[in-house]
């Protein structure tokens, strides 16, 4: 079979979309960034909105579902997510061109296959309507995504550990959020159980549950206020290295950035 593909196209509040796929086809996680900013990744990849079987969507935030109108209604992709989240998109201010055909429901903890690809949703603890995280599986290999959460749960907990690459949500900082700008109330809201991850929580959750078969660990969605993408690395490589797991060696340590793609792994 092909290799396994992976390539962010975004990655923050200003919009998340990750590629996940092989050198033919694939889906996307999320379409938060423009329908024009999507296509042209695509193509850089050699690809197409045909080539997609499907976007899956976390949750109903703006910055996860802006471009799902048009890549479902014009480019005919199918979008999957709960029923609860596609209720969330069809009310958003955000997504102008509503879902009608291209609708998908998945139903959280069982798992769907499009193409060669088998992806499984599970809860995520978030303030939206509804939140899932994905684990796709393909030619023996798991990559699961986990962003916009508040804290790990037992049962994201489940999927991260046997995952050989992971996309997992490293927020803030937890002294920049507090000494920052924002308001009282949205720094709570940032820092509650159904926030947003922290540094510390990615990092100690990684050390304590390190499993040698995770080669990548994707740092995604830094904050641009409460964050700096050398502190997250860093307060996590250092987590890391309290357990003696040493990065470059044992495992590989990356940070998305916010606004550019990143480079196209080949696993
Ligand atoms: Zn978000
Ligand atoms: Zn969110």
């Amino acid at each position: 079979m092909d290799k396994l593909r992976f390539q962010s196209f975004g990655s923050g509040s200003s919009g998340n979309c990750y590629f996940i796929g092989n050198a033919s086809n694939g889906i996307l996680i999320d379409a938060g960034i423009g329908v024009r900013s999507i296509r042209k990744c695509l193509r850089n990849i050699g690809l197409d909105f045909e080539n997609i079987w499907g976007v899956f969507v976390t949750h109903d935030h703006a910055d996860h579902i802006k471009a799902v109108g048009s890549i479902g209604e014009k480019h005919r992709v199918p979008i999957y997510t709960t029923r609860h989240v596609h209720e969330g998109i069809q009310r958003s201010y955000c997504v102008t061109e509503k879902l009608y055909s291209s609708k998908k429901y998945i139903e959280k903890n069982q798992s769907v296959q499009v193409g060669e690809f088998m992806i499984t949703s599970f809860p995520v603890s978030h303030d939206a309507t509804d939140s899932v995280g994905y684990t796709i599986e393909y030619n023996g290999k798991k990559i699961t995504f986990a962003t916009d959460l508040g804290f790990i749960s037992e049962e994201v907990g489940e999927h991260l550990k046997v995952a050989d690459y992971m996309v997992l949500e490293a927020n803030y900082d937890a002294q920049m959020l507090e000494q920052g700008s924002y308001p009282i109330h949205l720094k709570n809201r940032i820092a509650a159980k159904t926030g947003h991850l922290s540094n510390d929580q990615a990092g100690i959750f990684l050390a304590e549950n390190y499993n040698e078969r995770v080669q990548h660990i994707f740092l995604c969605h830094l904050s641009r206020e409460n964050n700096l993408p050398n502190l997250a690395y860093t307060t996590i490589q250092n987590y890391l290295e309290s357990k003696q797991i040493i990065v470059g060696r044992d495992v590989n340590l990356i940070t998305l950035d916010r606004l550019t793609p990143s480079e196209l792994y080949i696993f």
